[in-house]
Order: structure tokens, then C-alpha cells, then sequence
């Protein structure tokens, strides 16, 4: 390695390309519109463009193999031989983008958050009887690519037991049983990548290490981490976590030859106390004070105070500086974003913006002897983190004020009193059928919000497409015989996004777009201030929509939590503070919407689960306050106005009495997979209020039949009275077209019709 100046370090970049040149290229190949060759010389020349941005800035170690084409837990799959069966007679691209996304005859491996981020990876699929064997080509040749620049890069690995800890058993057995397969696998790879150069560096990422873990993972870390590090002389092994602290690890790993560990000091506040064992070891630090989840400009003297006090501990010389996790998490760099408000841009740091304040951090921590420019980079920070201080965009004092008064932390009235209302004014029947808001998004849709958007439109147009589609929307739920109806959501893009472009405090970019899966990306809106709502954000067309028909028309919120969770949010507030300020701002909504005489009021729970800490100790002061903000949301309601919840999920086993608590009146859930099975958790708690779980799933383009209806219908009946089930497809249906939904909602309502039949004649 050469000599090491500033010790300045990234655990990874993002690799979809600063203007999603990657997206672009992977989605015309599977268009048929490219070669793959066409798609490697793409990423080839992002990732000398990635890597040259680091290089320049004077980030010391920078990595390779945090490029992907999909996913770096797919790749691993790869790697490691881990290749289901069905797709075992595919080679090469086809296999790798089948095993990703499916194809005309095998069902995709299934995809899942990436530990508390919005960001998917591709399950493994394990069985005992696998035969692995590496193919180490994609690191090799990575390695190789940089080299070719003249970079001498850190090759980074997906740890063994993250790996294991994230996979599934086809076979139903416990993936650690593959454990000494997997690792012979990895040592395998080590003696290959120990030829490539004298000395070698390998980032071994082991997130799983910043959860609880059972007591099973823990006895398998020593024997990895001896046999991983002992087995190649010219290869130095950091074992890097981040998302949380590790300090159970830690204590393990410093028994181990490891050469150094990364630890996330921003989100895992006590990796700091585990750093007294680390003292004596003689290992190095890789210390994550640069935010890699978020997009603050860092604050310099609080985060040298903070590697002032581990470096007390471990002795300077020990340390990296380092981003607090891949920076895969946040968008790639701030200088597209022309339109944005000069005073907020400068507030911000995406990837390349951190990318500087790593170096200059470290520059500071280890020589404090500035050149003109670093200086001056020193005083912007200083400036810009002392007007977000004061800001009026920022600090809003009325609504402080009220937020902190706010006591009504509970609607009217208990639910067995409530519900008898409801029932009686609403008039529903039992197994009422409804939908959870959205309809198709069609082409045309979009154009117009578009047009309107660019002022290609008048907003007399606008409205009046919107309201024609609203038209056509409530005729069909009419013809159809849904019972209770919705608008179909066309004047919104996004479930959050409609919501922060109307209230005071968030901020929009025009470039932030942020991996999700493969070749997707989502743009997050940020919270950058004190939330209000200057006025109704949906009373008006749901009004409209109320006038349109005899039947009941439901409103449509997301909900507090979720709003919070899909953002980026401030970090000079509590995120408990912020999501109470949302709840306040959306309990006037509903308040509004009841006054104009709106009846059934949903708000959308979809990301309350995936807002769960990733340590069990943190999960009750998550719970109470996500619950409590709920309740605020929903606390103007008047005891005859029911509330709905929704929520994109079907476990609910861990949290069934949170839900319980969050005392909506009806809640649907993501139930259609899995028949009755995760219904029984209702009932073995004896859960009073109605549950709608989706009868369809609506992630299919499949139109299920009536007599499968039925049969689903009948087995959510054994499970729970009539009384208390309504029946919905699993979510909005938004991402379907017009010829699908029409006639699975046709069946729906047909199935409800015939079981209803049936039971009045038993
Ligand atoms: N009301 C929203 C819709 O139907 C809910 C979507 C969701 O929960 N993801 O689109
Ligand atoms: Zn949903």
C-alpha cells in the first residue's frame, strides 16, 4: 500500500450513476435496445468515473467491488455457487438477471430491505445438499480494473455470516448448518485474491453484527474471523459494521487476527463504550463519523470532538476516518440540483459532497496545518451549520409552540362504543367491500400531472382531467357494487410525496435519486424544518368525490410515521419530535375532512414496521412514540368518524399488540399470500377491532377467480367473525392496469356476494 497520508476512508459508493446512467443502460438491455456489452462498457466507465472522484478528493481507501449490475448479496450468490435449481441450466448474464427478476418460466428469488434502509437485496436460497464453488471472477477482474487506472483499491466481500444470516433454507433448516461449506468458499477466494498484489486489503462487511444476535451467530464469529484472517499472509482483514453498534462483537473479534474494524459511531452510539477492549488489541479503527444515511453537511467541531475521545481510547495513530456506511444510502452529488432554495442547498451533502467532508475531516484530525482551501472550506461549514441554527426556513416558533401544548393524545370515546356508532350511521355490512385507495396510474395520468407540474397545463385542465378520472373511477366502483368507495389517488405521485410538496418544512430535490433495487431508484424528500400545513392538502377532491355518489366516499392520508420513514430527515430534532409535528399537522386534516362531512377517514400505516430500531432495547421508545403520533394524527376525529389503517405487511406476530394500540377502527394488512395463517394472530389476542386482510395480491397481474375468492374468503371466516372482516385486495392497485383490476374486483365483490348468500341460508 502506499503511504497513507490522511487515512481517509469510504466503505462504499453508490453505483447507479449521478445521472442513473446504470438504470438507463440495464433497463434498454432488458428492452431488447442494448447488448451487454453495451451495459459492461457503462459500467466500466462509471466506475473509473467513481473511482477517479474519490481519488481526487484524496480519499485514501477506496473500494472495489461495491460496483453491482443488480445487488451485491446476488452477486455473492454468485460467488459462492448459491444458485437455486431452477436456474442452475442458465449461464452468464441470463442466469445472473433471472436469478434477479425472473423469467418467462422461473419465478425471481424474493427481495428484501436491506437491514433498516430502503434498499432491497436479492434472498439466497440455501439447501444442505448445495454444492458450492467459487467464482471469483467478478472481484478479480474488478480488482484488475481499477488496477489498469492505476488504483490500488480495497476489495470488498459481503461478510460469511451476514450472508448466512440473510438467507433462507429452501429445505427448511437453519442456514448456519451450511456454515464450514460457505467458509471453505471464502477461503478459497482469499488464496485468490492473495495473488493479485503483494499486500492486499479485504473489507469484510458483517451488518448482522450491529443486531442482537443469538448466542449461535456469536460462537461462530471467532472460529470465521481465525480462520478467514490467519490464512494469507498479505492480505490485511477489517471487519466492517455499520447501522448500529457491535459491541458484542467487538469483544470477540479483538481474539481474533483481524487487522481492522469499522464501526459506525453516529447510529451505534455505544461502539464507543466497547472501545476500552479494543485499547490493547492493537487493531486499527475504521471510525464512521460521516454520515453515510443522511444528507447533512456534517457538523466539523462536534465530529472531531467525537474522534478526539475514541482516539483517546485507541491512540490516534489507530484511526480511520471514515463514512458511517456505504454511501449507497443517499443521493450521488449536489450539483444538479439548480432550483433548489440556495439556503437549503447549503445545508446538504450527498455522496461526492461527503466524499470532501471525509477528507477535510481527516486532514483536520491528523495535521491540523491547513492550505488556503481547506481553510476556506473550514469557514463555509462553520457558517452554513450556524445558520441552520437560526433559520426562519427552519425554526418555526408557532408551530413549536403548539406541538409542545399539544395534549390530545387520544380520540373520543373507547372502540366497543365507537364502532356501535359507526355501524349504525354508516350502515355497512358484514364483509363490506373496499379498496385501499389508489387506482391505476395510467399513462395519461401521469402526462397530465407532468404537463401541469412543467405549466404546460392550466390548472383548470389539470383539474378537470383529474376530476373526469375521479368520474370514471367512482362509476366503475358504482357498477362494480363496492360498497365503500374511494377517489383513486391520481392527483399523487407518491404516498409521501404528495403530502410533503403541501406542508411547510420539506424540501424536494430534483436529482436526489437513491437505489432502491436493481435498476429502481427513489427520489426521498427531506425534512429540513419545523412542519405545518398551510391548508387542506386533500379535502378538496375527496369532497368532489363525495359529490359524485350516493355511497360512502373514504379519505385518503398517509399516516405520520410513514411519512417520516420514506424522508430524509432533520437531524437537529429528535426524529420523535418531527413525527409528532407531522401527526399535529394531519390531525387538522382529519378535522377538516369530517367537517365536510367525510365519514370514513384512512390513514396509511405502510412503513411503520420497516421504522423498527435494529436493537431490541431501542424498539419500546420506537413503539410508544410511533404509536402515540398515530393517535395524535387521529385524535380530532369524532367518535362517529371511522378510522382506517393500511399497512403493507403480513407479520404481525412480534407487533400485534402495538397495533392493537394504535386503536384504528378498521385496519387492512398484506394478507393474500398466506391464506388464514397470519390471520390467527388476531384472533389469539382476541384483537376487537375489524380487520380487512387483502383477499387478492395485487403484485401479480393474475385476475384470481371468483370460486378462489370464495375459498379465501371462507378460510378468513374460520378464523374470525363475519362481523368484524371486510373484504379488500392486499393494496393499492396503483401498478396495475385497468383490465386487470376491473375484473379481479368484479370477482371480489361476486365472491362476498355468494358467501353471503351462503351464510344467510346456513
Ligand atoms: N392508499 C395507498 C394506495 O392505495 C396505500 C399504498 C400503500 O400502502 N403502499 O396506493
Ligand atoms: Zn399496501
Amino acid at each position: 500500500m502506499s503511504k497513507i497520508e490522511y487515512k481517509s476512508f469510504v466503505v462504499g459508493f453508490p453505483r447507479i450513476g449521478e445521472q442513473r446512467e446504470l438504470k438507463r443502460a440495464l433497463e434498454s438491455f432488458w428492452d431488447g435496445n442494448k447488448s451487454f456489452e453495451d451495459v459492461k462498457k457503462v459500467a466500466h466507465e462509471l466506475k473509473k468515473r467513481h473511482w477517479n472522484y474519490q481519488k481526487d478528493t484524496k480519499i485514501e481507501f477506496i473500494s472495489s467491488n461495491d460496483f453491482s449490475l443488480y445487488d451485491n448479496m446476488l452477486d455473492t450468490s454468485i460467488m459462492l455457487g448459491a444458485i437455486p435449481k431452477r436456474f442452475r441450466e442458465l449461464k452468464d448474464e441470463a442466469l445472473y438477471f433471472s436469478m434477479a427478476r425472473g423469467d418467462s418460466k422461473r419465478v425471481a428469488m424474493e427481495m428484501t430491505k436491506w437491514f433498516n434502509t430502503n434498499y432491497h437485496f436479492i434472498v439466497p436460497e440455501l439447501s444442505i445438499d448445495d454444492e458450492y464453488k467459487l467464482d471469483a471472477s467478478k472481484i478479480l477482474e474488478e480488482y484488475n480494473e481499477a488496477k489498469d487506472l492505476g488504483l490500488k483499491t480495497k476489495i470488498n466481500l459481503i461478510g460469511p455470516l451476514t450472508y448466512l444470516g440473510l438467507s433462507k433454507r429452501v429445505d427448511g433448516g437453519d442456514p448456519y448448518e451450511l456454515h464450514s461449506k460457505i467458509i471453505t468458499i471464502y477461503e478459497n477466494l482469499l488464496r485468490e485474491i492473495s495473488l493479485l498484489d503483494d499486500e492486499v486489503v479485504v473489507q469484510i462487511d458483517e451488518p448482522i453484527f450491529a443486531k442482537d444476535n443469538n448466542s449461535k451467530l456469536l460462537s461462530l464469529i471467532k472460529p470465521t474471523y481465525d480462520r478467514l484472517a490467519n490464512s494469507n499472509k498479505n492480505i490485511k482483514i477489517i471487519v466492517m459494521t455499520y447501522f448500529e453498534h457491535s459491541c458484542e462483537a467487538t469483544n470477540i473479534l479483538i481474539h481474533t487476527p483481524i487487522w481492522a474494524l469499522g464501526l459506525d459511531f453516529l447510529h451505534g452510539d455505544e461502539n464507543l463504550n466497547s472501545l476500552g477492549s479494543l485499547a490493547n488489541s492493537n487493531k486499527k479503527v475504521i471510525a464512521g463519523v460521516v454520515d453515510g444515511r443522511n444528507i447533512w453537511k456534517i457538523n466539523i467541531e462536534k465530529t472531531l470532538t467525537l474522534l478526539e475521545q475514541i482516539a483517546q481510547i485507541v491512540g490516534r495513530d489507530n484511526i480511520f476516518v471514515s463514512s458511517s456506511c456505504s454511501l449507497l444510502h443517499i443521493p450521488f452529488s449536489l450539483k444538479y440540483e439548480q432550483n433548489m432554495d440556495s439556503d437549503i442547498k447549503n445545508w446538504l451533502s450527498y455522496a461526492c459532497e461527503k466524499l470532501d467532508e471525509i477528507a477535510l475531516i481527516s486532514k483536520l484530525f491528523f495535521d491540523s496545518a491547513l492550505d488556503t482551501k481547506e481553510n476556506l472550506a473550514l469557514q463555509k461549514n462553520k457558517i452554513a451549520n450556524s445558520s441552520r441554527k437560526t433559520s426562519t426556513l427552519i425554526h418555526d416558533k408557532t408551530v413549536q409552540e403548539r406541538v409542545k401544548n399539544f395534549t390530545k393524545y387520544q380520540r373520543n370515546g373507547a372502540f366497543a362504543e365507537r364502532i356501535k356508532l359507526q355501524k349504525e350511521l354508516l350502515g355497512y355490512k358484514d364483509l363490506a367491500t373496499t379498496t385501499i385507495g389508489s387506482f391505476p396510474q395510467t399513462p395519461e395520468i401521469r402526462k397530465a400531472r407532468n404537463d401541469f407540474k412543467n405549466t404546460l397545463i392550466s390548472s383548470d385542465e389539470y383539474e378537470l382531467f383529474m376530476k373526469k378520472y375521479i368520474d370514471n373511477c367512482i362509476a366503475f366502483q358504482e357498477e362494480c357494487g363496492l360498497e365503500v368507495l374511494v377517489h383513486g389517488e391520481p392527483e399523487r405521485n407518491d404516498m409521501v410525496e404528495y403530502f410533503g410538496e403541501q406542508l411547510r418544512g420539506y424540501g424536494f430535490s430534483q436529482n436526489g435519486w437513491v437505489q432502491s433495487y436493481g435498476s429502481r431508484c427513489v427520489k426521498p424528500p427531506f425534512i429540513y424544518g419545523d412542519i405545518s400545513r398551510p391548508k387542506p392538502m386533500t379535502v378538496d377532491w375527496i369532497v368532489y368525490a363525495q359529490s359524485k355518489t350516493n355511497k360512502i366516499m373514504k379519505g385518503m392520508l398517509t399516516g405520520p410515521v410513514t411519512i417520516l420513514n420514506w424522508s430524509f430527515v432533520r437531524d437537529d430534532m429528535p426524529r420523535s419530535e418531527v413525527s409528532k409535528q407531522i401527526a399535529v399537522a394531519l390531525s387538522d386534516e382529519i378535522d377538516d375532512l369530517q367537517k365536510s362531512n367525510i365519514k370514513i377517514i384512512q390513514v396509511d400505516e405502510a412503513a411503520f414496521k420497516e421504522g423498527y430500531p435494529l436493537r431490541d432495547k431501542k424498539i419500546k421508545i420506537y413503539e410508544e412514540w410511533a404509536i402515540r403520533d398515530f393517535k395524535i394524527a387521529v385524535s380530532s376525529a369524532k367518535e362517529e368518524t371511522q378510522i382506517h389503517t393500511h399497512m403493507c405487511y403480513s407479520e404481525f406476530n412480534d407487533i400485534i399488540k402495538t397495533i392493537e394500540a394504535m386503536d384504528a377502527d378498521v385496519i387492512s394488512i398484506e394478507t393474500a399470500r398466506s391464506g388464514n395463517r397470519l390471520l390467527k394472530i388476531f384472533k389469539s389476542v382476541g384483537y376487537k377491532q375489524e380487520v380487512g386482510p387483502g383477499i387478492y395480491d395485487i403484485h401479480s397481474p393474475r385476475v384470481p377467480s371468483i370460486e378462489e375468492m370464495i375459498k379465501q374468503i371462507k378460510s378468513l371466516l374460520e378464523v374470525l367473525p363475519k362481523e368484524q372482516l371486510w373484504i379488500n385486495p392486499d393494496c393499492g392497485l396503483k401498478t396495475r392496469k385497468w383490465e386487470e383490476v376491473k375484473p379481479s374486483l368484479k370477482n371480489m365483490v361476486a365472491a362476498v356476494h355468494i358467501v353471503r348468500d351462503e351464510l344467510v341460508h346456513q
